[in-house]
């Protein structure tokens, strides 16, 4: 994503001769969760708690956490953390894969710290290049695949209404989030907030990549402090991404604006992009993410876009079961920005991860008449084929790989089951919302009615 694939072998070679296990990533990237107070290295491990006994000594125990280190020596020493299970599977594969380690091996966050971590003993304190912070679950949205753990709507709802029944589990339990420890810490009183602030005039730095998440960044007062703090000490080497849902107030969209003007404007940062999320269009996307009224959404990414001459847009699309009806008109969205307002300073950026769970959302639930959709899709971005303004070949292509992941084979139990809670999951959500999912997505009705008969017949059987 940030390097030269054309220097994979080599730096694969590199990695290995320290050890078969050895990832840069380990050491120069986290993912912190302030508001719950967890961490990993990269974002592909399970997060672990931060020990406040460790960040007590050292703020940057958010990052360099005994838990980590203990990964790093086994790093070091040729054994492989069971955490980063996900790559061993791809390395372990026939024939001649790249797993992330490697492509975090290219990344040009990494490679100029080689000789450095090479070097580094196992224990040693490290800041890191790339870091991804959420600040706070605070957010005016509850999309249907996030949780209480990262939006205060969703916990509101919870709280109102209780956990969603399904037919094996309780969906959004406080209780089992408070038993795992990811209930969210009031943004006033978090020890993981102040260790970063007493961090982060030394973090800076060193830092390449910065991007806050949420919860909703730009509800954060903690955003507007890190826009305020690089107003006043430039950091020109740094990129700096936000995530926005960008159904924000006014108030607090035009304090973003004239924070972030000076800052790409004057030069006191590198680079800016802007992450946001949509999953299909119309009132598709709006029950998909509670809270988005599109026209809202629309007003503020032009007010940003025509402000910020040099800002990127990356769209994130978390391609789920409810995106496969509508994408296209999503598309045709993106494909307008794009002509508008790609040029050599700025692009329209897309990503399609393909949502893997909670299962219930997975696309690979759907019915093989959606395989036809899916061709359909594809057909057009085709047609639409464009490295500059149009749809890029590397999208096309992650469209066809979503569409080879849908049809993988999958036990009927597995269909029934996750047929059921689907079900059970939108029953609920409008009832609660005061929704109505066959009049949002009438095309979907024949796969309704067949959730629903799975679910009666599971209640028979
Ligand atoms: S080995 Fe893989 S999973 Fe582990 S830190 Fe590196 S890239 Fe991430």
């Amino acid at each position: 994503m940030f390097g030269d694939i054309g220097k994979l072998d080599v730096v694969r070679e590199q990695l290995n001769e320290v050890s078969s296990s050895f990832c840069m990533a380990k050491w120069m990237h986290v993912t912190i969760h302030l508001m719950t107070g967890h961490t990993h290295s990269c974002y592909l491990p399970l997060p672990h708690k931060i020990p406040l006994s460790e960040l007590k000594k050292d703020p940057s125990a958010l990052h360099n956490t005994k838990f980590k280190k203990i990964a790093r020596k086994q790093m070091k020493n040729g054994e492989r953390p069971a955490e980063c299970k996900i790559c061993w599977d791809i390395e372990d594969l026939p024939g001649n894969n790249y797993s992330d380690r490697h492509y975090r091996g290219v990344d040009d966050w990494t490679l100029p710290y080689f000789e450095k971590v090479k070097n580094l003993k196992w224990d040693e304190n490290i800041n890191p290049s790339y870091v991804e912070v959420s600040f706070s679950s605070t957010c005016n949205f509850k999309c249907m695949y996030c949780s209480p753990t990262i939006s205060t709507s969703w916990m509101q709802e919870i709280k109102k209404h209780g956990a969603i029944k399904l037919s094996k589990h309780d969906h959004q339990s406080i209780k089992w989030l408070k038993f795992k420890g990811h209930n969210p810490l009031e943004e006033d009183n978090n020890p993981y907030l102040d260790a970063f602030w007493e961090w982060w005039p030394n973090l800076v730095k060193d830092l390449m990549y910065f991007r806050i998440t949420g919860g909703e960044p730009l509800l954060s007062p903690n955003t507007y402090k890190v826009l305020e703090w690089l107003n006043e000490n430039p950091q020109d080497q740094l990129d700096l991404s936000i995530n926005s849902n960008l159904g924000i107030p006014e108030k607090q969209m035009q304090r973003f604006m004239d924070l972030i003007k000076p800052l790409v404007a004057d030069g006191k940062i590198k680079r800016h992009i802007l992450h946001t999320s949509l999953d299909t269009w119309g009132e598709q996307a709006e029950y998909i993410r509670t809270g988005l009224k599109l026209n809202d959404f629309e007003k503020n990414l032009e007010w940003y876009l025509n402000e910020i001459p040099t800002g990127s847009v990356a769209f994130m699309c978390t391609f789920n079961n409810l995106s496969v009806v509508g994408f296209k008109q999503f598309l045709e969205y993106m494909l307008s920005l794009r002509k508008r307002f790609n040029n050599e300073k700025r692009q329209i950026l897309l990503d399609i991860p393909h949502l893997q769970g909670p299962e219930i959302f997975s696309a690979q639930i759907l019915t093989e008449d959606f395989y036809e959709k899916m061709n359909d899709l594809i057909a057009f971005m085709n047609e639409r084929q464009d490295e500059r303004i149009g749809i890029k070949k590397a999208e096309i292509q992650k469209m066809e790989r979503i569409l080879a992941w849908m049809k993988q084979e999958k036990s009927e139990d597995w269909l029934s089951h996750q047929r059921s809670d689907f079900y059970l999951y939108f029953k609920a959500h409008d009832e609660r919302r005061g929704t109505s999912f066959l009049e949002t997505f009438p095309q979907m009705k024949e796969f309704w009615q067949l959730c629903e008969r799975t679910y009666e017949i599971g209640l028979k059987s």
